[in-house]
């Protein structure tokens, strides 16, 4: 039987997703952030998602140094200056949204690349501060609605009303 859900819309439209958001293990460490929130597995199982690390995708492995945003430069907490390649890893995540129209990314928050409210404050204290990471920034500079795991309902609502 075909699968349904109150909240699953009834057009085509594609998602793009963090990969650690559904169980993959590409964080820095070496963990996946979550196994899948509700939501997420059913439109994955319906065909909606698209997953991407786009650090990963950027060619950084797993494990991988923590990294974060100082200034507008990505560094590792080694000191490294990993900002073209975090560019790098932004720039195939929008060829990815374009490629497959994609309009809305559920992203995860607090990263360097896949936050979308609060990115760390480049200090490596554990201090979170108003930001986005380098992914979510580029995508809504060329019109992607990006979403945090944080905030399924209001993807749920964004995606009812652009149908
Ligand atoms: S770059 Fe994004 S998808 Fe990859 S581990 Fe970090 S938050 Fe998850």
């Amino acid at each position: 039987m075909h699968q349904t859900s109150s909240k699953v819309p009834t057009h085509k439209t594609r998602i793009l997703v963090s990969a650690c958001l559904l169980g993959q293990a590409v964080r820095y460490d070496g963990r996946y952030a979550s196994r899948g929130h509700k939501q997420l597995l059913e439109w994955q199982a319906v065909g909606r998602v698209v997953t991407l690390c786009p650090e990963m995708a950027a060619g950084l492995p797993v494990p991988r140094p923590p990294a974060e945003i100082h200034q507008g430069q990505v560094l590792s907490d080694q000191g490294e200056n990993l900002t073209d390649t975090f560019d790098r890893g932004a720039e195939i995540a929008l060829q990815l949204c374009q490629n497959k129209k994609i309009t809305l990314a559920i992203l995860k928050e607090n990263s360097p690349s896949c936050g979308s409210s609060f990115i760390y404050d480049g200090q490596f204290s554990g201090t979170k501060v108003r930001g986005a990471g380098k992914v979510t920034e580029l995508l809504r500079n060329h019109g992607i609605t990006v979403f945090s795991e944080e905030q399924i309902e209001e993807a749920c609502c964004y995606l009812e009303t652009t149908a």
